[in-house]
């Protein structure tokens, strides 16, 4: 006899959401020091954290002992204002991970479906499993949302629809036709999420906001974690219809975002010279990866994004390989991708480091 039998069923069997690994662990498991670790696992900004946030969360902590301003009031009006927005369609998250959970609260229980893509971020999957909802997992040839086969599977039980564009951990976009004439086919009695944490990436994204606008039933996430690199603080957003705003406003708790937090993403919505400076080290970066890729005939998923799915062959070997020597990738085979690693584009050095420790597993694999 377990505890287990008094659980939550629903809990006992999830598999929890595996991160990537961090490098205070790493550092110690290998005896080396953590300067000399390169972590490119996450999808984390290279440059660190906005330096405006930085001094902004300095000035707050002296702040501490009062509690946050739990309705985040500057922070949504600074995020509504630069979407041409009202405050009731922002909802701040602890992470828009935590946006993630409130939609499922919200809208998910034992009778609902979520549709997400084959190639999804996997914590839809979790969301799903853990409020015993019906996960409905759509084909995604060629690693793209096929958004179309995506409306195809709508119920009368489907409740969310999850769209990550860009798709964390492919780096696929889909383009404004297919989301206009997706948007077409989905009735009201359906929520689609726009996951957009990689949105300040690509040149000429797609505009989901309109239908936010045009107060369809949809939900855009964005976060602080990656463009801003605030990722530590847990601070992401998502904008709304009111009507659905407000339900998940209802489902949070009262101090979800804390004050630092508030503090640096307000300051880093404002830092455009860091996003800049991060949009062009990323661009850089993933020139540099293409060509070395293909220079090595190793194929890879072309990028929207931060990061990018190469097909190594034995993912969790290459992956364990590369981590012997201090660089952290991340194995895919929790995304059913066995045979493939996600790279996080790094600075300049760590691009070229995780080349060489790529390069140094690949030849003893090939000598084996
Ligand atoms: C990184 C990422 C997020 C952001 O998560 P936070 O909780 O805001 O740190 C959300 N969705 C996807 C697809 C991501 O890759």
């Amino acid at each position: 006899m377990t505890i287990d039998q008094y659980a939550n069923r629903f809990v006992c069997d999830l598999v929890a959401y595996e991160p990537g690994k961090p490098i205070d662990e790493t550092a110690r498991e290998l005896g080396l020091d953590p300067s000399q670790i390169v972590k490119v696992a996450s999808n984390e900004n290279p440059l660190g954290p906005s330096p405006l946030a930085k001094i902004a969360m300095r000035e707050a902590l002296e702040e501490s002992h009062i509690y946050p301003d739990g309705g985040g009031y500057r922070l949504r009006s600074a995020i509504a204002e630069s979407f041409g927005m009202n405050l009731s369609n922002v909802v701040l998250g602890n992470g828009s991970n935590e946006i993630i959970e409130l939609l499922c609260h919200t809208f998910l229980n034992r009778d609902a479906e979520l549709i997400a893509a084959k190639h999804a971020f996997v914590v839809y999957k979790l969301m799903a499993t853990l409020f015993g909802a019906k996960y409905v997992e759509v084909p995604d040839p060629g690693f793209v949302h096929d958004l179309d086969a995506m409306a195809d599977a709508i119920t009368d039980k489907t409740r969310l629809v999850f769209i990550a564009n860009p798709n964390n951990p492919t780096g696929t976009m889909v383009n404004q036709q297919a989301i206009d004439r997706f948007m077409a086919r989905v009735p009201d009695h359906v929520i689609v999420v726009f996951d957009e944490a990689y949105f300040e990436f690509p040149d000429s994204p797609p505009d989901a906001l309109k239908y936010v606008r045009e107060g369809r039933n949809v939900c855009v996430l964005r976060t602080f974690s990656k463009i801003h690199g605030l990722a530590a603080l847990r601070v992401g957003y998502g904008l709304a219809s009111e009507n659905v705003a407000t339900l998940l406003q209802k489902a949070r708790q009262p101090f979800n975002v804390n004050a630092i937090a508030q503090a640096g993403a307000l300051a880093a919505l404002a830092d455009t010279d860091h996003i800049a400076k991060t949009r062009a080290v990323n661009r850089a970066g993933m020139a540099f990866y293409e060509d070395a890729l293909a220079a090595r005939n190793l194929e890879y998923v072309p990028s929207f994004a931060n990061f990018l799915l190469v097909k190594t062959g034995d993912g969790d070997r290459v992956f364990r390989d590369m981590l012997k020597q201090g660089v952290i990738v991340r194995a895919m085979s929790s995304y059913k991708l066995p045979d493939w690693i996600r790279i996080s584009i790094g600075t300049e050095p760590q691009n070229h480091r995780c080349v060489e420790v790529l390069d140094s597993v690949l030849a003893a694999t090939a000598a084996v």
